[in-house]
């Protein structure tokens, strides 16, 4: 079995990602390295973030691995919160702050278009590849629905009358940007015999 690292410090994520993977492909989180310090994300683009995680962990490591950031980037808000997501609101990363903001200032906006956009940084045998998953869709005026998290409650995918949060995780996970990026990267990696 090959094994593969995943650079992120969120268990949720990795337990979501792992259920993705082929059979063949061992998904392993941080804590099998016994790393666990926080991933710097400092840059100013979603490419930028992922790669900067996953040379982290290669640099220390000499692993094969991968790493995500993931933005909501809003058309009539020029591509905005985008990189900013998780803290457009601040520091204390309030999903519900985060959506007043967002709502606030797409107030009287007749354009609502808007799509959630997945880079993956993949580093294998020492060289780096990048992938994307895209999902498009538009922000209604107040929150739908109780389950996922981040932006769910506002967005609808094209195509789809309900809302992220108003979807089953399975039915949501079938068609995210992050099921889109890992399914581009697998696809990858099976061309590559891995
Ligand atoms: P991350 O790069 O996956 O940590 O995502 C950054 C931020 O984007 C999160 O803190 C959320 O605010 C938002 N976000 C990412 N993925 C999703 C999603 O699937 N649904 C809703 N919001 C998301």
């Amino acid at each position: 079995m090959k094994e593969l690292y995943f650079a992120s410090q969120n268990q949720n994520k990795l337990r979501e990602i792992q259920a993705m993977m082929p059979d063949h492909l061992e998904l392993k989180g941080l804590q099998a390295l016994n790393y666990f310090e926080p991933l710097q994300e400092d840059h100013h683009t979603l490419q930028e973030n992922a790669s900067q995680k996953a040379i982290t962990i290669y640099e220390k490591f000499n692993v094969s691995v991968f790493a995500d950031d993931t933005g909501l980037e809003v058309a009539a808000l020029n591509g905005e919160p985008g990189v900013k997501s998780a803290r457009y609101a601040g520091e204390n990363r309030s999903n519900e702050a985060n959506i007043d903001l967002l709502l606030k200032n797409l107030e009287g906006s007749t354009d609502r278009s808007a799509r959630f956009r997945t880079v993956i940084a993949l580093i294998l045998k020492g060289k780096k590849h990048q992938f994307e998953g895209i999902v498009e869709g538009d922000i209604i005026s107040e929150k739908r629905g109780s389950d996922g998290f981040g932006y769910d409650p506002i967005f609808i995918p094209k195509g789809y009358n309900q809302t992220f949060a108003e979807m089953s995780l399975e039915q949501k996970n079938k068609i995210s940007h992050r099921k889109r990026a890992l399914q581009t990267m697998i696809d990858f990696l099976k061309t590559n015999n891995l």
